[in-house]
């Protein structure tokens, strides 16, 4: 392709991005500016440039994803053949190319369950430990293999950190290094120590050093003020006494530093490399005004590298919807509307793929899965139960992989159709949530076969094990169709046209157990993740309940305050009101209004129905039954000339 077709699309800074061929370079930028489109250029350019060969370069994404979307932007801009990979799936590869070929000896296989094995650790000391115990401790020993501590140094190295470890600290370093006698005594390998064993791998041996420097000339990072210490190691591997790196990154959205990860090496970046290329971006394309303004709200209160770098936006994008506020009493009534706005979404022509439901935490996912089970909505869950780990992929695979040779008369997908019908793949999806799940992830399954027969219409059973194996390893799950629940870790880099901010009250945005004005400024970050996933549409809300009749002691996100729009026609402290408990409701649902609605007095935004033309009348009517109900006079709730002005206003 011509280099100069290649920048068409981009704007000044990022075609400077672009044209700076020759690293070290440096873009640092919020969210939306169209960072990882700048460097999917750069490398674009680069190679159409003849600077580099496709097979010369390596670009490093966080997830399976984000390499997927950007494998796809490089293959419509000429350069198919680029590698576009995870740190975890570039270094497995590695391994698995030079371990027999130079190391030698039995290959280490990918832990199963690693839970099991921390749980074996644990047992060796006398310790028990609950799932959840075992969950906490084996992010321990991930947070202390990425910081590079060993099990000797743990205790000083948690105090340091001022981490509270799950349990005595002494104990997490004897968990810590009987896994990882288990671990070596077994020859597994768990996530850290692909990395770990891909960096000792170079350094221990010059002529793999030597191969991998000589083919990867061209380094591309995305994300960089996610990176942690282990992975920098890798990278430097890789580099050797090289520079030619470009690194991508927000500090705004660090939100991986609990497990290990710091925003430094971006922000250090220059002091690293002094004669980097510095490139700053500011116009954000992704979103509309109203919703590049809620995420300078947000950034405005931030601390830390976020505030330093001071990354404000400047919206390009025409006007959109206002972003929505919406309070409810419960969970079961939040989770109940959102499938019921999402419907009316995707009855407006949004599709299922373009919108996506946000929480801090999986445990909030289950009330959404079933409400969107109700609505009828097809819907996908990122980040909960590892699609591989769920039982009947596990079997699914299992029996895949026993399946091979000589049933290739018949079309592969009908082959793996039949294979997983058995196992609950009818041809219609069943009803219930958890059938409906399994049908839905083999349905998935299905879909990649046709998927891999699309891209070679030759493909075989063998050729599809072999790509099932190589997603197994990366944990690259094959994507469902439908709307996106997803934590907001697992929404970085990604975009949708609708997205529903939920959940959004004291205790789990920000989680409880952030107590520190470190944790909770990445609290923070998660929410901007969160808002600046959005392009058009972007609702947030939150309950007072967990469940109907329950006791409504939740307070709303401090995320939110100041943040809803103040009214100056209803100025009455709306804290107060819902205290003496006259907030207004819905005269149709019953539902309280938000301040938007209240001061709009417009329908409470679940409802069909319109308020009626004697909106005065019904305003004091309204005002009068709750003065009785209060047993306060009528003018303690609003005055007669608050009430016009309301009227008035609408
Ligand atoms: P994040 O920080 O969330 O990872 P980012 O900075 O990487 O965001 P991109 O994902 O590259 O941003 O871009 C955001 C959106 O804006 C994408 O839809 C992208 O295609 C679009 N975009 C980026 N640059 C431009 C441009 N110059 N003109 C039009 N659209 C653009
Ligand atoms: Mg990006």
């Amino acid at each position: 392709m011509d280099p100069d077709r290649v920048l068409e699309g981009l704007d000044p800074e990022q075609r400077d991005a672009a044209r700076s061929v020759r690293g070290p370079v440096c873009i640092l930028a919020g969210a939306g500016t169209g960072k990882t489109r700048a460097i999917t250029h750069r490398i674009a350019y680069a190679v159409a440039s003849g600077i580099v060969t496709e097979q010369q370069v390596l670009a490093v994404t966080f997830t399976t994803r984000a390499a997927g979307e950007m494998r796809g932007r490089l293959r419509a801009l000429g350069a198919p053949r680029v590698q576009a990979r995870t740190f975890h799936a570039a270094a497995l590869r590695q391994l698995s190319y030079f371990w027999p070929r130079v190391v030698g000896g039995p290959e280490p296989t990918l832990i199963d369950s690693k839970l099991q094995v921390v749980g074996r650790a644990a047992s060796s000391c006398a310790i028990q430990l609950d799932r959840t115990g075992l969950r906490d401790v084996a992010g321990e020993i991930e947070w202390a293999k990425v910081t590079q501590v060993r099990p000797t140094d743990y205790e000083k190295a948690v105090t340091k950190a001022g981490r509270t470890a799950p349990m005595a600290a002494h104990d997490v370093a004897r968990v810590y290094e009987a896994y990882e006698e288990m671990r070596r005594d077994r020859n597994l390998l768990d996530f850290e120590s692909i990395l770990e064993l891909a960096a000792a791998m170079i350094s221990e041996h010059p002529e793999v050093a030597q191969r991998i420097r000589d083919q990867y000339r061209y380094f591309v990072v995305d994300e960089f003020q996610d990176v942690n210490p282990l992975q920098k190691l890798l990278l430097d591997a890789w580099l050797g006494d090289r520079d030619d790196v470009c690194v991508v990154g927000d500090p705004s959205q660090t939100i991986y530093s609990f497990a290990g990860a710091t925003p430094s090496f971006l922000t250090r970046f220059s002091a690293s490399y002094p004669h980097a290329t510095m490139v700053r971006l500011v116009r954000d394309y992704r979103s509309t005004p109203q919703v590049v303004r809620v995420a300078n709200g947000v950034l405005r209160h931030a601390r830390g590298a976020a505030a330093e770098h001071g990354l404000e936006l400047a919206a390009q994008r025409p006007d959109g919807p206002d972003p929505s506020y919406t309070e409810y009493d419960d969970e079961p009534a939040e989770a109940s509307s959102v499938a019921r706005k999402i419907a009316a979404l995707m009855d407006s022509g949004t599709p299922a793929r373009e919108i996506a439901v946000l929480f801090r935490t999986n445990s909030q996912s289950a009330a959404y899965e079933q409400a969107l089970a109700d609505t009828g909505v097809p819907y996908t869950v990122r980040g909960a139960t590892r699609f591989f780990e769920r039982p009947e992929i596990k079997q699914a695979v299992h029996t895949l992989r026993g399946a091979r040779h000589g049933a290739d008369s018949e079309p592969l997908v009908t082959t793996v159709r039949h294979i997983l019908a058995p196992l609950g793949l009818t041809e219609t999806a069943p009803e219930g949530r958890e059938a409906r799940e399994r049908w839905e992830s083999l349905a998935a399954l299905a879909q990649l076969a046709e998927d891999v027969v699309g891209e070679r219409p030759d493909a075989t059973m063998a050729d599809f094990v072999a790509e099932l194996d190589a997603r197994v390893a990366t944990e690259h799950a094959p994507e469902f169709e439908g709307v996106t629940l997803a934590s907001l870790h697992a929404a970085k880099g990604l975009e949708w046209d609708a997205v529903f901010l939920i959940g959004l009250t004291e205790g789990m945005l920000p989680i409880i157990y952030a107590e520190s004005e470190d944790q909770i400024e990445e609290e923070r970050r998660l929410f901007y993740v969160g808002v600046t996933r959005a392009r058009e549409y972007l609702a947030l809300s939150w309950s007072l309940a967990r469940s109907p009749g329950g006791r409504k002691s939740r307070r709303p996100s401090r995320f939110l305050d100041g943040m809803r729009p103040a009214s100056p026609a209803l100025a009455g402290d709306r804290a107060e009101r819902r205290r003496q408990g006259t907030v207004m409701r819905c005269r149709v649902c019953g539902n309280t209004l938000t301040e938007a609605a209240e001061r709009k007095l417009a329908r409470c935004l679940d409802c069909p129905a319109d308020y009626d033309e004697n909106l005065l009348e019904s305003l004091k009517e309204w005002r009068s039954r709750t003065a009785r109900e209060q047993n306060v006079p009528a003018f303690v709730i609003f005055t007669d000339a608050t009430l016009r002005a309301v009227a008035e206003h609408v």
